[in-house]
């Protein structure tokens, strides 16, 4: 691996402009182009620009690997998988020394992998586990059960039922509370993650008849939503307050798993005569999207979760770097992510619950998003 790397410094020192035009270009979908650097070529492939979060980590990632002297394709396949297939096998093609995979269908990256395994390149599973597959080397993340333990927190926090970690309020009310459940996309391993935390809490309140879900759809495949659309999910409540609350009962609460379901579903309710007051139900989240950290100041959405796209790049770069200089990444989970062919060494970080009265010190403080950013 070193004297491929110095070879590559050496070709970059002589004819910098032409590796630079020669690698130019990417395998369909909106890339961002290379930046340049005498470290090597690492290949950066993301999911959708549709999405404000996977922005925010390309840019980031690429920032990070560029101080650090690496050249990088990044590129975005707009949630169209033979486009990311193609990305990926592009960047291989090209030289890349290292790849960064933020998968859109976990599934389907077996073979491409094999490839980059072929020619010796380690891969990094970004945020969302590849699944099915040897050749994924290390895995950086978010703990992502936690994820969903905290959005069902916030939701019964918002119904006066818990703090914000969980623990029973004394004296809460008695419900019962009409809840409806949405789950993110079926062929991202992280959805699943989510639901089976958010339902590891809600699931005994639904039992004990405190949570009551109308619409009878409380499995994972009822709840999901095809690629994290957004108007999936506005449709399908649609659907739910036609079928289930038109004669005149109220949803109290809906569990979101993604800040753009939220908006679809704030939609649909919106469209079914809804406003924001004393009716308005309880609306989860994650990302802390701008519009959506907007709506929680407006009352719309109840909270968000936040996972810091800053910190997660730096962990995945961090491995790459380590693997490239032949050194052994740092991890702090080798037990949970199975992806069907091993368990994937992986580094977890925290995710923090967002509502309207920790926007400063979580958003604003750690400099995520500015007060003018989110007032407008
Ligand atoms: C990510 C979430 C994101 C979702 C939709 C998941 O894999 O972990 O942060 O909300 O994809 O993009």
């Amino acid at each position: 691996m070193k004297a491929k790397k110095i070879l590559f410094a050496a070709a970059t020192l002589t004819a910098g402009a032409l590796m630079l035009s020669a690698c130019g270009g990417g395998g369909g979908g909106s890339g961002s182009g290379e930046g340049g650097g005498d470290g090597g070529l690492i290949g950066v492939a993301m999911p959708t620009k549709s999405s404000e979060r996977w922005i925010q980590d390309g840019d980031a990632v690429k920032a990070a690997l560029e101080e650090q002297g690496y050249s990088v394709d990044l590129q975005y396949a707009e949630d169209d998988i033979p486009t990311q297939v193609s990305q990926i096998e592009n960047m291989i093609t090209k030289g890349a020394e290292a790849l960064i995979v933020a998968s859109i269908d976990g599934t389907t990256l077996s073979e491409v992998l094999q490839n980059a395994a072929d020619a010796d390149i380690p891969v990094i599973a970004y945020d969302r586990l590849i699944r099915d597959s040897e050749n994924v080397d290390y895995y950086a993340s978010f703990d992502n059960f936690v994820v969903g333990q905290q959005q069902a927190w916030s939701v019964l926090n918002g119904l006066g039922l818990v703090e914000l970690d969980g623990t029973p309020i004394e004296g809460a009310p008695e419900g019962p509370f009409n809840i409806e459940l949405f789950a993110g996309s079926p062929d991202d391993n992280n959805a699943t993650f989510f639901w089976n935390g958010a339902m590891d809490v809600l699931e005994p309140l639904i039992d004990d008849g405190t949570l009551v879900v109308k619409s009878g759809q409380t499995s994972f495949e009822q709840a999901a939503t095809l690629r994290w659309d957004g108007e999936t999910a506005q449709s399908r409540m649609e659907d739910i307050l036609t079928a289930s609350y038109s004669d005149g009962t109220q949803v109290d609460a809906v569990l979101s798993p993604y800040d753009g379901i939220s908006r679809g579903i704030i939609s649909a309710l919106e469209g079914a005569g809804y406003s924001v007051g004393a009716e308005w139900p309880i609306i989860s989240g994650q990302d802390a999207e701008i519009d959506s950290v907007k709506a929680i100041v407006a009352g719309e959405q109840y909270a968000t979760i936040f996972k810091d796209t800053r910190e997660l790049a730096k962990v995945a770069v961090d491995m790459a770097v380590a693997l490239l200089q032949g050194e052994e990444p740092e991890v702090n989970n080798t037990t949970d992510y199975d992806n069907g062919v091993k368990v994937v060494p992986s580094y977890l970080l925290d995710p923090v619950i967002v509502v309207k009265d920790n926007i400063q010190e979580t958003l604003i403080d750690s400099g995520y998003w500015t007060e003018e950013e989110i007032d407008g």
